[in-house]
């Protein structure tokens, strides 16, 4: 296993990882800093490692009815399988809309 160390104080003993969704979450016993480790992109398809990294937009419904983008995400688009999708977000060089809208619960 690689060596991880905590990108906020450089700890690298007291971390805790947890497995959610593919991804690795460690949490930072020293200083409290959650992130998530990189693991190797790979597309779900096609099981290619050569992705490219593309930023998606997390909207949430603010007051009223108007939807703001709250944070980003790295998501990894695959430029076989994923083609369309990549090349509209070269073109726009905006962040993806999210697979999901939210929408009001009823
Ligand atoms: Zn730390
Ligand atoms: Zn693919």
């Amino acid at each position: 296993m690689p060596l991880v160390v905590c990108p906020h104080c450089e700890e690298d003993e007291n971390l805790t990882g947890e497995t959610a969704d593919g991804a690795i979450t460690i949490t930072c016993g020293g200083c409290g800093a959650v992130w998530e480790r990189d693991m190797t992109p790979r597309c779900p398809t096609c099981g290619s490692t050569d992705v490219r990294e593309a930023l998606q937009a997390i909207l949430d419904k603010s007051r009223g009815t108007q939807l703001s983008i709250q944070s980003m995400k790295v998501v990894w688009l695959c430029p076989e399988c994923d083609a369309h999708t990549l090349r509209r977000y070269l073109d726009s060089n905006t962040p993806l809309p999210p697979d999901v809208m939210p929408v009001d619960p009823r």
